[in-house]
């Protein structure tokens, strides 16, 4: 094990946290050597006794849900509540694929010329390669572990150079499960190009997994061509928050301050364009703006915080860039906060009056930052919302439930919430279309992604 190492720091003060291990090449190769070996048994044990190993997961995240939570705010800078519901979705999804795990599923056919018939059966592909990023640091990880565990994989897992702790102790806690050596193997690493370049061209990774930005998913699934290894892919999002005349405005604006703010907007199912009709547009932005100068913004260390730092200064910068652009194209503050002097914070904002062609419209805030246009004719503004590369998440808020599926039905997306700012469940297929990725993760969809499927043609007359 290389024994260099790189600082992990705590955004919300800039002060070092712990020292990690910096993984080379070398390291990663040697975890795929771990996981190779421990394939061949781990495929083959009952689908019972994995599922019970990743029962254990689900009740020892739970047990320490406090320590985690208090982990992922220290290194991601999320709040200690927002920290805590990540600590509990991310713990569903270990419970949900101990039961999906002993329903492995096959068909016995005849062909229908007769003459034979067909078994299809379901097997794991292999080692996966597993590329998380900081946002979610626990749930990102155990969406992509638990599916690969019980379909019989294992795994190879870097995370995001900004949040390794969060995967380590979750490593930690997988051995005290009795996960077996070997099946999961974390390297976290400065140097992610090489690592996870030297894991897509070794011919014992069958798989890989991303959850990431756009840019980078394109890098890897050209990578994973060259042997056509098998790629899942959550990539980024823009998405649209449609409201309706007939809405209920202040259910909106509770929808829309999570959809919106729940990590401080740094998730890719984040709102991050408001379409709200011109009737109730007054209503909303006052309703909305209260909300959000409401905020309570600081450090996680503070457990009544509810907005943190966002992950660096380069972010921060960025989504400082963005607004001044917003506001160059003609859009107004409507409401920004305040925030400490220290760390790296962005105050919770809402634009109005900002232009159907805006560019901070085709972007992906990933920030505390609000966007609202008005609208008026649906078909116009169905338009202005499907004007991007991405498909992954929408929101509706409509009074009558046949107006808002019309509208979702219309919304290119692969997830769309109906009178609901949370959309992620371990139970539901996550994933987008377009350019936001290919693949579920969760759902009955999520463990076939680490499966290939099999059939046997057999002549038994
Ligand atoms: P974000 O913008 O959310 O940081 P990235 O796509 O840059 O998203 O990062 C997501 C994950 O992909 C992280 O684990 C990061 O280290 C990794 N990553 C970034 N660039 C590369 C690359 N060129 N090759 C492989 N992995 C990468």
């Amino acid at each position: 094990m290389t024994e260099t190492t790189f600082d992990v720091l705590n955004p919300a003060t800039g002060q070092l946290i712990e020292r990690v291990a910096d993984g080379t090449v070398q390291d990663a190769t040697e975890a795929v050597h771990a996981a190779a070996a421990a394939f061949a048994s781990w495929a083959v044990t009952p689908a019972r006794m994995r599922a019970e190993i990743l029962r254990r997961c689900y009740d020892l995240m739970v047990r320490d849900t406090d320590a985690l939570a208090c982990l992922i705010a220290t290194e991601n800078g999320k709040s200690v509540q927002d920290a805590r519901a990540e600590v509990t979705y991310a713990a569903e999804f270990f419970r949900w694929f101990s039961e999906e795990a002993v329903r492995g599923e096959g068909t016995y056919g005849d062909a229908p010329g007769g003459g034979a018939k067909t078994l299809v059966t379901h097997v794991p592909v292999g080692v996966a390669a597993l590329i998380t990023p900081w946002n979610f640091p626990a749930a990102m990880a155990t969406r992509k572990i638990a599916p690969a565990l019980a379909a019989g994989c294992t795994v190879v897992l870097k995370p995001a150079e900004e949040t390794p702790l969060t995967a380590l102790a979750l490593a930690r806690l997988l051995q005290e499960a009795g996960v077996p050596e070997g099946v999961v193997n974390v390297v976290p690493t400065t140097d992610a190009p090489s690592v996870v370049s030297a894991w897509l061209k070794d011919e014992r990774v069958r798989k890989i997994s991303f959850t990431g930005s756009t840019g980078v998913g394109r890098i890897l699934m050209r990578q994973a061509a060259d042997r056509i290894v098998n790629a899942s892919m959550e990539l980024g999002g823009n998405a649209p928050f449609v409201i309706t005349a007939d809405a209920d405005i202040d259910e909106a604006v509770a929808g829309a301050m999570i959809a919106k703010f729940r990590g401080g907007g740094q998730a890719c199912t984040a709102a991050n364009r408001f379409y709200v009709h011109e009737d109730v547009i007054d209503e909303f932005v006052e309703k909305f703006s209260a909300a959000v100068e409401a905020l309570e913004v600081g450090p996680s260390s503070n457990h009544e915080n509810q907005i943190g730092p966002v992950i660096s200064q380069k972010a921060r910068a960025g989504i400082a860039e963005l607004v001044k652009t917003a506001i160059a194209d003609g859009a107004r503050v409507a409401v920004q906060g305040t925030v400490p002097d220290t760390g790296w914070f962005y105050p919770p904002t809402v634009l109005v009056d900002v232009p159907v062609r805006a560019h901070i419209l085709s972007k992906e805030i990933f920030g505390p930052v609000a966007p609202i246009v008005s609208w008026t004719d649906e078909a116009e503004m169905l338009k202005s919302a499907n004007d991007t590369e991405f498909g992954l998440a929408a929101y509706v808020y409509a009074g009558r439930l046949q107006d808002a599926l019309r509208i979702a039905e219309q919304l290119d997306a692969g997830m769309v919430g109906i009178n609901r700012g949370i959309i992620s469940d371990p139970s539901a297929p996550f994933g987008g279309i377009k350019q936001s990725g290919i693949g579920r993760e969760g759902a009955h969809e999520g463990i076939r992604e680490y499966q290939e499927t099999r059939y046997f043609s057999v002549d038994w007359s």
